[in-house]
């Protein structure tokens, strides 16, 4: 009868978990309880699992309350955008017209 439910636990280590039905899931590589309590510590956990050179993908309600997080090698896409938005940091935008866009 309960073939169906999966107990996820935070990855964090604070012990909170979730039992919900497994079609109700998604796959990440970490699952993270995001609550007000453990919510600083536990992300600080997960993101220092993080290889080098890896970006850290952050999704909202992967298993019910829990969010997610998932490690990929960013592409050059990524790059170039991380890229833009370090100039932007930088140096500004002298380009105002994507105000409000
Ligand atoms: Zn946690």
């Amino acid at each position: 009868m309960s073939n169906n439910k999966i107990t996820i636990y935070c990855d964090g280590g604070c012990g909170q978990s979730i039992t919900l039905k497994k079609s109700k899931v998604h796959k990440v590589d970490y699952y993270f309880c995001d609550t007000i309590k453990h919510r600083k510590n536990c992300e600080k956990v997960i993101l220092s699992k993080c290889p080098k050179g890896y970006m850290a993908t952050f999704s909202y309600n992967v298993a019910g309350s829990f969010s997610g997080y998932s490690f990929e090698k960013p592409s050059q896409d990524d790059l170039k955008r991380v890229h833009n938005a370090q100039m932007i940091l930088k140096y500004g935008t002298d380009n105002e017209n994507h105000k409000n866009s």
